[in-house]
């Protein structure tokens, strides 16, 4: 199932429930505009390389289409157009004023020199530059980009649109970005966790979490729970993962992965665990923020832990989704569990338009409050309407879209 089908499967189970009539979910479910463009650029060796980028804008009935960009080699279409719808939902859920998004680029960067990494990125805002902008679609860092590609997009942009630091966020604090941007996504997983956590009537101290996926989300989850008092006991990336029943010395991990490349590879003090075997450990709380589709039908029933909390988008497939429900296992899903970014990314879109500098305090704190107020509404319809949190999630998201669409009108 590729992962446009996979986005439709859980959008129709929330509009079975909603009662959507077929038109109103066809209007929703497609892509407003899909653009597909190449990207010409010299690498460092002289060699010309063309690369393909695309930027899908779903949905704009609650505000501009916002949505990350993701520079990873596997990026199709089909795989941007379902993350651009997630970005709808999502933004839906966390009521900010906001439609979605996404684009990508097809390509490994940590193939390329930071030089060509910029070459390619202002290439793309070169054929891009045309459908973004402040007040129509604002790019964000997804996998694969940060900060620095967020500055350049906005050099680029403005170069032949002016001054415009809100078309872009996720930019560095020194350069029109806000603090607290960067481990937004992360805490907001770790903020909603403890939520969660709550909910179930269990307390953090001594809860045991295994994290796949130790990234920008990865690590700033592991830094809020642990700081929480959780016990984090297993840590991954893409190539070395680590186990300790004690609990992994986290500070001791952030540090190390600052000293290596960003990688955990080479971690003393734990034993050394597969990607599939974290997936599978006996904890309390699982919380895959690597890449999408990690937990499939295959692998659903080996899971033991009572509670998944998506850092990543779509790390759940919908087979598995069916096999952990009637397991009993509680999904806290993506476009809820992740929302923290997009939230923070709000923010410092407000602060760009305002020239208003917000405190990471104050960001911290409307960021607490956003994905509070969020995770109440979505756990209270649960309950109500009986359905899952993801079912809940997309009910509400829908819901709110559904609702601005039809007010504003179609003609
Ligand atoms: N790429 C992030 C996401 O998937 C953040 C998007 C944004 O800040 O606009 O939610």
């Amino acid at each position: 199932m590729r992962p446009f089908e996979a986005v439709q499967m859980y959008f129709h189970r929330a509009a079975d429930e909603l009662e959507l009539a077929d038109n109103v979910r066809t209007l929703l479910i497609r892509a407003r505009r899909e653009v597909q463009v190449q990207i010409p650029v010299e690498m460092d060796s002289g060699e010309l390389h063309s690369f393909i980028g695309y930027r899908v804008q779903h949905n704009r009935a609650r505000g501009p289409m916002k949505g990350g960009l993701r520079y990873h080699p596997e990026v199709d279409l089909d795989e941007v157009r379902s993350l651009a719808s997630l970005m709808t939902w999502k933004t839906a859920v966390v009521d900010v004023p906001y439609g979605g998004a996404k684009g990508g680029v097809a390509v490994a960067v940590h193939k390329l020199s930071q030089r060509e990494l910029e070459r390619i990125t202002r290439k793309f805002v070169d054929e891009i530059h045309d459908i973004i902008g402040p007040d129509t679609d604002i790019p964000a860092p997804d996998m694969g980009t940060d900060h620095r590609v967020m500055a350049w997009i906005m050099n680029q942009y403005n170069k032949y649109h002016g001054f415009n630091p809100g078309v872009v966020t996720g930019k560095p604090v020194e350069y029109y970005g806000i603090p607290g941007r960067e481990e937004a996504t992360g805490r907001g997983v770790g903020i909603l966790t403890l939520k969660l956590l709550g909910r179930l009537g269990r307390k953090p101290a001594g809860t045991r979490v295994a994290i796949q996926g130790f990234g920008n989300v990865g690590t700033h989850t592991a830094k809020y729970l642990h700081e929480a008092d959780c016990k984090i006991v297993a840590v991954s990336d893409a190539k070395c993962g680590y186990y300790r029943a004690d609990g992994l010395d986290i500070p001791k991990a952030l540090r190390h992965t600052l000293e290596h490349d960003r990688s955990i590879c080479g971690y003393q003090d734990a034993d050394q665990i597969t990607n599939a075997e974290l997936l599978a450990l006996d904890v309390d709380v699982l919380i895959p923020a690597a890449i999408g589709g990690v937990i499939t039908a295959e692998n659903a029933p080996r899971v033991k832990a009572p509670i998944i909390v998506e850092g990543a988008n779509a790390p759940v497939h919908p087979d598995a989704d069916d096999i952990l429900d009637k397991a009993g296992i509680i999904v806290l899903p993506d476009i809820l569990a992740n929302a923290g970014g997009v939230t923070v990314s709000y923010f410092e879109w407000a602060q760009n338009r305002q020239f208003y500098n917000w405190s990471l305090n104050r960001v911290r704190q409307e960021l607490e409050k956003t994905l509070t107020n969020a995770f109440e509404v979505v756990w209270e319809m649960s309950k109500e309407r009986d359905v899952s949190l993801r079912t809940a999630a997309f009910m509400l998201g829908i819901d709110r879209v559904a609702r601005a669409a039809t007010l504003g009108g179609i003609s």
